[in-house]
């Protein structure tokens, strides 16, 4: 007897099963003909996958377009300048209601997990407590993993560092940083290895801000990924952006992406925001400013497409639609072929998941029972179309459905209905 059977998907190995729940969990997967089950949801001839996952994201800015003025250079530094001044006059409510209204978006988008950054360089920590009230909020059917983000420098504010534990102290998730932001080199290295100490000392993750820069000398994912190794955090920090890599020497790379692959460092690329605001001082050729995404996979070092930002001082559209960032990534990293297009999609799903650590993530028995049914045959259809996410389910439970997204022709002669799925045969 199962709460809910999905019948008939096709799985994104290509194997189709019906998925058997039970409450929370994945209970049965194969052929489950005539089993008793209170719900039925018909998933043949589409794509069921397991939720998308956001690894980068600013849930205290998101939905702020606008406020109190719009970025007019288009830099990551005027960006930062807007959200300071915005920062000073948001309250706690209004931050809360615009991250509850993302959450909306995101749970109809199947996007279930999220890992996002919440500033610390604030004394009030405001953002902190909206938040950890969120996270809170959501949890029944979004795993939100806040970070501890010195936005304006852990050691260049003179009080982030002390805000900075205040907020681990409150119950934020992993430890964040800025060190491209800091005032000198010296500073930045320093500062990436205090807050890694701070993370082994506490037994927490890392999640840096990482090189986001197109100057070839910011290298601190070479300290972190150093610090990594010396307090034995493997697999448990991850640099974010590194953009400053798209610019490196080839010859420093080649030293770099074994220390990394050795020390079990993740990379997280966010290719509608580093296309977006890298390459600004240029004239031309200008810069695409993203890292070094295929290169690093070739190392076996976890790369994984991060969302960053929607309708925030930094970026003015997003529908906190995975697939559309992974559409992006798969066009500025160049991965168009079959096995790289399908890699895009495993960079917004059981990557993304590997990198926050997700406990029981997957489709299969033992799992926890969230899972996506998109209008697509395969990953690659699904990125193509950014298809519709038919259903959704979190924890067992359907929470959100969006109809097929098929177009009514008018034209006489040809047939009434366009379909735009298009699989290889
Ligand atoms: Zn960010």
């Amino acid at each position: 007897m199962f709460d809910l059977i999905v019948k008939g998907g096709t799985l994104p190995d290509g194997s189709t099963a019906d998925i058997g729940i039970t409450r929370d969990r994945i209970t049965a997967m194969g052929r489950l003909e005539g089993a008793e089950t209170g719900q039925v949801i018909d998933a043949t001839g589409d794509l069921v996958s397991p939720p998308f996952v956001d690894p980068h994201f600013h849930l205290d800015a998101t939905l702020s377009y606008g406020l109190p003025r719009i970025n007019a250079s288009g830099t990551l530094l005027e960006g930062i300048g807007l959200w300071g001044e915005l920062k000073k006059i948001v309250t706690q409510e209004d931050m809360v209601t615009r991250a509850l209204e993302y959450c909306d978006w995101a749970a109809s988008m199947g996007l279930l997990a999220i890992r996002s950054h919440v500033d610390t360089c604030d004394d009030s920590l405001k953002g902190v407590a909206a938040m950890l009230e969120v996270r809170d909020k959501v949890k029944g059917y979004i795993d939100l993993q806040l970070v501890a983000f010195p936005q304006d420098g852990f050691y260049r504010d003179p009080t982030a560092r002390a805000n900075t534990l205040r907020a681990l102290d409150m119950g934020v998730d992993v430890v964040g940083g800025i060190p491209h932001f800091e005032r000198t080199m010296a500073d930045g290295a320093a500062s990436v290895r205090e807050l890694c100490e701070i993370a082994a000392a506490r037994g927490l993750r890392v999640d840096m801000h990482c090189d986001e820069s197109d100057d070839p000398l910011s290298r601190h994912i070479e300290m972190l990924a150093y610090e990594t190794q010396r307090l034995g955090l493997q697999g448990r920090v991850a640099g974010s952006h590194l953009t400053s890599m798209h610019s490196m020497d080839n010859y420093y790379v080649s030293k770099l992406l074994p220390l990394m692959a050795e020390a079990g460092v993740a990379a997280i690329p966010n290719p509608l925001i580093n296309i977006m605001l890298q390459g600004r001082h240029d004239t031309f050729p200008k810069r695409r400013g993203l890292t070094r995404v295929k290169e690093m996979q070739a190392q076996g070092i976890t790369v994984g497409w991060g969302q960053d930002c929607v309708r925030d001082p930094w970026y003015s559209l997003g529908t906190a639609d995975m697939l559309d960032v992974a559409f992006m990534g798969l066009h500025v990293a160049q991965m168009s072929s079959p096995e790289e297009m399908r890699r895009c999609f495993d960079m917004v799903t059981v990557e993304n998941a590997r990198i926050l650590g997700l406990e029981d993530y997957g489709l299969h028995v033992g799992a926890v029972a969230s899972l996506v049914v998109l209008d697509a045959d395969d990953p690659i259809e699904a990125v193509r179309l950014r298809a519709a996410r038919l259903a959704v389910l979190s924890k067992g439970r359907l929470i959100a459905r969006t109809p097929r997204g098929d177009a009514t022709l008018e034209l006489p002669g040809r047939p009434g209905s366009v379909r735009r799925r298009h699989p290889v045969a």
